[in-house]
C-alpha cells in the first residue's frame, strides 16, 4: 500500500474525484488561457483527510521541497517558498489534481495565500496542474517562466497533450487484448495471476489519467524573463535566472541567494541527464556557469534534495565524458545504438539516486546521443 495509506483503488476513486472538478468560465476553446483579466472569485478547498500526496522538507526557514509519496503518480518534485506576506510554489505536476492537493497540503503550513508561480520548464509533469493555482486566490496568482518556455508551453506543450490524449486509448485498448489473453489461464498460473492484476492496475491508472487529461487546460505564464528577474517581497529576494539552454531551451532555475537554496527543475535530476528536449554540449557551459552560485542545499525536478554543489560537477563531468564518447563513435561511423552502448553508467552510479526497477537509464543515453548530433549538425549549419 502506498505512504498515503490508500489502496491503489481508494486512491484511483479520489484521483477520478478530483479529475472531474468543474470547469472554470475563463476557459479557451482553444484549450490554452492566459490570465489577463480572469476574475475568478476564491475557490475554497476543504483540507485533505490523509497525510496528502507529498513529503514536504524543509530545507531552510519556510522553504520546502515537495516530492510525491511513493505511488503518486505527480511525474515531478515542486517547491514551495513560504514568505512573511505570501507563499510562493515552484512547478505544478502533471496533473491539476496534484497541484489541488498540494495547495491543500499548504494550507496545513499557513494561511497565506500562493501570489506566485513559476514553471521552470515547458514539460507536462511541470506545467499541466498550472490551473489549479489561477483563479484559486482573491488577488490573483501570478505565473512566471523564461520567455522561451512560455513559447514551448504554447507549442510543444499544446502539441504532447494532444499525443498524450491520442496515445493512451491506444495504449489501454492493447492493454485490454493483452488482459483477455491472460485472464483466459488465470485460473491456473500464479504468475499469470499477478501479470493480470498489474495490467488492470496499469489500466485503471491509464483511464483515470486519460479522463483528467481531457480537463487539462495549459494556462501561460503571464510573466517573463530573458536573463534574470527579482522578486523583492517583504521577507525575502527571489532571483529566478536563466544561464543557457540545456535539458530544454528555456531552463530557468530560482535561486534564494540568502538561504543558498536553488530549485534547479530537471537541469540536474537524481538520474543521468534526460535530453529528450536538450542541448547535450550547451548543457555544459549551463551548469558551469550555475556552479559559480553561492549554494547549499539544491531543490531538483526529480529525485532527492541534493546538498552542496558536488551534484553540479558530477553531471558536468558524466556529460563531459559522454560527449567524448559520442565524437569518438562518430568519427569511427558507429551507429547511434553502438555508441549508447559504450556510454559509461556504471562509473557514475554513486553520484546518481538508484535507478528505477523499469531500469529507463540506458534508452536515455540513446536520447544523448542523437540530441548530441543534432546540437553538432545544427552548429556545423551556422
Ligand atoms: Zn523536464
Amino acid at each position: 500500500m502506498p505512504r498515503h495509506g490508500l489502496t491503489p483503488s481508494a486512491w484511483i476513486r479520489r484521483s477520478l474525484a478530483r479529475a472531474v472538478a468543474p470547469r472554470t468560465p475563463w476557459v479557451l476553446a482553444a484549450g490554452i488561457i492566459t490570465l489577463a483579466g480572469c476574475g475568478v472569485g476564491p475557490v475554497m478547498a476543504t483540507a485533505p483527510q490523509d497525510p496528502g500526496d507529498f513529503d514536504l522538507e524543509e530545507v531552510a526557514p519556510g522553504v520546502y521541497a515537495v516530492s510525491p509519496r511513493p505511488g503518486v503518480p505527480a511525474g515531478a518534485n515542486a517547491a514551495v517558498i513560504v514568505n512573511a506576506d505570501e507563499v510562493i510554489v515552484v512547478d505544478t505536476h502533471m496533473r491539476p489534481s496534484f497541484a489541488r492537493a498540494l495547495r491543500d497540503q499548504i494550507r496545513t503550513l499557513t494561511a497565506l495565500p500562493i501570489r506566485y508561480v513559476i514553471n521552470t520548464h515547458w514539460h507536462p509533469d511541470h506545467t499541466q496542474g498550472n490551473q489549479a493555482y489561477v483563479g484559486a486566490f482573491p488577488k490573483g496568482v501570478t505565473l512566471l517562466s523564461h520567455a522561451i518556455a512560455r513559447q514551448e508551453i504554447a507549442t510543444l506543450g499544446v502539441r504532447r497533450l494532444a499525443q498524450d490524449r491520442e496515445r493512451l486509448p491506444r495504449e489501454i485498448a492493447a492493454w485490454r487484448s493483452q488482459l483477455d489473453r491472460l485472464e483466459a489461464e488465470a485460473a491456473t498460473d500464479a504468475g499469470t495471476r499477478q501479470e493480470a492484476a498489474r495490467l488492470q492496475r496499469r489500466i485503471a491508472e491509464a483511464a483515470a489519467f486519460l479522463r483528467e487529461l481531457e480537463l487539462v487546460e495549459l494556462v501561460l505564464p503571464n510573466l517573463t524573463f530573458e536573463r534574470s528577474l527579482t522578486l523583492h517581497t517583504s521577507s525575502r529576494r527571489i532571483q529566478l535566472l536563466y544561464f543557457g539552454r540545456g535539458h530544454t531551451r528555456g531552463d530557468a532555475v530560482v535561486y534564494l541567494p540568502t538561504d543558498k537554496v536553488l530549485m534547479i527543475g530537471d537541469l540536474v535530476t537524481g538520474g543521468p541527464p534526460f535530453a529528450r528536449d536538450g542541448y547535450p554540449g550547451e548543457w555544459v557551459r549551463t551548469l558551469s556557469r550555475i556552479q559559480r552560485l553561492d549554494v547549499e542545499v539544491i531543490v531538483s525536478g526529480h529525485g532527492r534534495v541534493m546538498r552542496g554543489k558536488q551534484v553540479l560537477a558530477d553531471r558536468i563531468r558524466f556529460l563531459e565524458d559522454a560527449l567524448q564518447v559520442i565524437r569518438a563513435g562518430l568519427d569511427r561511423g558507429h551507429g547511434v545504438d553502438q555508441i549508447a552502448a559504450a556510454i559509461d553508467l556504471d562509473s557514475y552510479r554513486g553520484t546518481f539516486d538508484p535507478e528505477p526497477p523499469e531500469q529507463p537509464w540506458r534508452g536515455w543515453m540513446r536520447m544523448l546521443v542523437e540530441r548530441a548530433i543534432a546540437e553538432r549538425e545544427d552548429q556545423a549549419a551556422r
